[in-house]
């Protein structure tokens, strides 16, 4: 490489700043691609990071991915779909879209923020085939080969979580849901749903202060309680997901750090947790 060029000052800062400083995390909301399925895309959440999704896929399209889109909706909120009317390969009158969710009135989400009064493009006119598919708790379902399952999780008009499992592999894919730490009854079914997760996708969204102090009752989680469910159901690796907004990334970073050494504190012999943080753009191999 040679000194001088923009690839130089890159590999520089990489190796010498920290993450906060050199990277950023991002701020497109949910959006998580798992590759697994046979020949499909697999989706969660539709949020603002589903755009840049949609620019990928089709360039994988282009080259001969198959056109069929397996989303996975966590709830209807709106920085969970708003990425949706930016798709591009809604428009693809080759492509196929299957939205999975618990929530019998998604297609109604959608159809609602594409109303002429929040945007120009009715969904009427997109061109790809859709099919809208409510799944009961607790009840695998096959998505391209991988077998799906759905929690209801405390959140408000409820939230779902998803848990993927194919050839002994899983991943849990668990954000927008409060863990009342009061109802064990509750905490042990999250346990149950996360046992031996090889990856659990969590929301983070607060440090326990806040969640004890200001912002009990707002529909999420903090970084503690997912570290404590997480060892309880012997998972493998956490990734800290669903960032506060008003956090800086020196905020995130030093949550992150915090994080990781909450773990090896309450750790007690257990096989050790591996805590990632999300950012935009991240990619995971299991
Ligand atoms: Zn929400
Ligand atoms: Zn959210």
């Amino acid at each position: 490489m040679t000194s001088g060029t923009p690839a130089a000052a890159a590999a520089f800062a990489r190796s010498h700043l920290d993450f906060a400083t050199y990277g950023a995390y991002g701020g497109a909301t949910s959006c998580v691609e798992i590759e697994a399925a046979d020949g499909a895309f697999m989706v969660c959440d539709m949020g603002s990071g589903l755009r840049e999704f949609g620019v990928d896929a089709a360039r994988r399209c282009a080259a001969g991915h198959p056109r069929t889109y397996h989303f996975f909706l966590s709830h209807m909120h709106w920085d969970h779909i708003m990425g949706f009317p930016f798709f591009g390969p809604a428009f693809d009158p080759g492509a196929t879209i299957i939205v999975h969710s618990g929530h019998p009135d998604a297609e109604d989400a959608l159809r609602r923020q594409q109303d002429e009064i929040s945007f120009p493009v009715p969904f009427d006119w997109l061109r790809a085939k859709f099919e809208f598919v409510v799944h009961a708790v607790g009840e695998p379902f096959d998505a391209g080969g991988v077998t799906v399952t759905l929690i209801r999780q405390h959140h408000s008009h409820d939230s779902s979580g998803f848990h993927f499992v194919r050839d002994g592999r899983s991943v849990i894919y668990s954000t927008d849901s409060e863990h009342k730490l009061d109802n064990m009854e509750s905490e042990a079914a999250f346990e149950a749903f996360f046992a031996g997760a090889d990856l659990v996708i969590c929301d983070t969204m607060y440090s326990l202060g806040d969640t004890v102090s200001l912002k009990q009752d707002w529909g999420h989680s903090s970084n503690i309680v997912a570290v404590d469910l997480c060892h309880a159901a012997g998972a493998r690796r956490l990734a800290l997901f669903h960032h506060e907004p008003s956090y800086s990334d020196a905020d995130i970073q030093r949550m992150h750090a915090e994080t990781v050494r909450y773990e090896e504190l309450v750790r007690e012999g257990r096989p050790a947790l591996d805590v990632i943080c999300a950012y935009d753009g991240l990619e995971i191999s299991l």
